[in-house]
């Protein structure tokens, strides 16, 4: 479960940030009027991560905000997993990650 959460840190119903690709560079943040991501706080790996998903509007500035290409449209046959995360088992959950994120 714990690890279904630090998934759900990289999520909105529409985007999803890749932190393997994140160079910290803010702008995404800069961009996004709703304040939906953060600084992630881990020593070593500094990141973007989602902090207010309810509040991502799908509005997309993010996307076109990011040089690395780090974060992506979430595909819409997966905003069910964040409209009702708890129909889905973790190897679902595994799956979606692998697909979306590599
Ligand atoms: S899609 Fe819009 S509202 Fe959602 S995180 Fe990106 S910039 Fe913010
Ligand atoms: S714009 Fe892209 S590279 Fe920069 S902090 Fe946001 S996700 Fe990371």
């Amino acid at each position: 479960m714990r690890r279904i959460k630090k998934i759900r840190e990289h999520l909105t119903r529409f985007i999803a940030i890749n932190p393997s690709y994140c160079t910290a560079c803010w702008e995404c943040i800069e961009e996004c009027p709703k304040k939906v991501i953060g600084k992630s706080r881990i020593i070593g790996h500094k990141h973007a991560h989602v902090v207010k998903a309810e509040a991502c509007t799908g509005c997309e500035k993010c996307i076109k905000a990011c040089p690395q290409q780090a974060i992506i449209e979430l595909p819409p046959i997966y905003r069910d997993y964040i409209d009702r995360p708890r129909q889905y088992k973790r190897e679902d959950w595994q799956r979606m990650v692998i697909n979306l994120l590599g």
